[in-house]
């Protein structure tokens, strides 16, 4: 495995490898969630990219950008064993100039909403480093988990709006033996708060099984989620299409049902694909 640290020596050594080039952006803390998207990669191109970077502009004032967790060596190791090609990890200074660059946008509906909402301009900053990321690589595939599943609605929405060349490959979320979402900050938990955590997959189990004993209303199924959480910070529960519009009924195949929460203060989101 090859490790660049600047953005011209993946370009150089990527001038060599064989098509296709799939890619795995990443903030590194490497769980079994990245490495599947790492392994669906690995299946479906000839090279395969991951960049590790805990990119400054999509955490706002007050997150937790400073203790973000770190463990680039055994991120390394991950990547090594699992037959990554190269594994691009930058400095903040080897991806941002100056004050006065260039800036993607959000779109202004969609990148405001939900997360947006409560992390408004967090989009601002995953679109411009995805795409920084995309120029730097050029892959022919990027690949993104649906547990993020308004930020992959959002970069399938730039590739398209954009005309970039890249296919965005959806991969599903993968869950602790218990049903919580794997996610970096998982470590932030307390043995009682990752008990309590639970509770947000249960929720979304809960309406898995109310949609499969045919009730569709979007306002029963909140109200029953939202009672299965009692005692946690929601955010918010909400159900949209796979448009990210608010939908009343749920539509089989088009709908997705998205919770956010906090224990303690670990901000979490988790969401079910129906
Ligand atoms: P992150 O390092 O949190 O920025 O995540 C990098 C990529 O891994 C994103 O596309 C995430 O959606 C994806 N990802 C994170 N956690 C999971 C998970 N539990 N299952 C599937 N994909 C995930």
């Amino acid at each position: 495995m090859e490790i660049a640290t600047s953005p011209e020596s993946v370009k150089e050594i990527l001038s060599k490898a064989s098509a296709p080039v799939g890619f795995v952006p990443t903030m590194g803390a490497l769980h079994e969630g990245h490495l599947s998207l790492i392994k669906r990669s690995l299946a479906e191109n000839a090279t395969t990219v991951v960049s590790i970077f805990v990119n400054p502009t999509q955490f706002l004032p007050g997150e937790d950008l400073n203790r973000y967790p770190k463990k680039l060596d055994a991120d390394r190791r991950i990547c090594e064993l699992a037959g990554v090609d190269l594994l691009f990890v930058p400095k903040a200074e080897d991806i941002y100039f100056d004050e006065d660059e260039i800036k993607i946008k959000a779109p202004p509906l969609k990148g405001y909403i939900l997360e947006g909402y409560h992390r408004p301009g967090h989009f601002d900053g995953v679109l411009w480093v995805v795409n920084k990321l995309f120029n730097i690589v050029s892959p022919d595939r990027a690949y993104f988990g649906k547990k993020d599943a308004q930020q992959l609605f959002l970069v399938k929405k730039m590739v398209r709006d954009l005309f970039m060349d890249i296919e965005i490959v959806e991969c599903d979320i993968v869950r602790e033996p218990d049903g919580l979402a794997m996610s970096s900050r998982n470590v932030y938990l307390d043995p009682v708060q990752r008990e309590r955590a639970l509770l947000i997959s249960k929720s979304l189990k809960r309406a898995a099984k109310m949609i499969m004993g045919g009730v569709y209303e979007a306002v029963s199924i909140k109200n029953e989620m939202r009672r299965v959480m009692e005692g946690l910070e929601i955010e918010y529960i909400e159900i949209v299409d796979r448009n990210f519009d608010k939908i009343d009924e749920v539509k089989k195949g088009d709908t997705i049902i998205l919770v956010a929460a906090k224990v303690g203060d670990t901000r979490l989101i988790d969401n079910l694909w129906v």
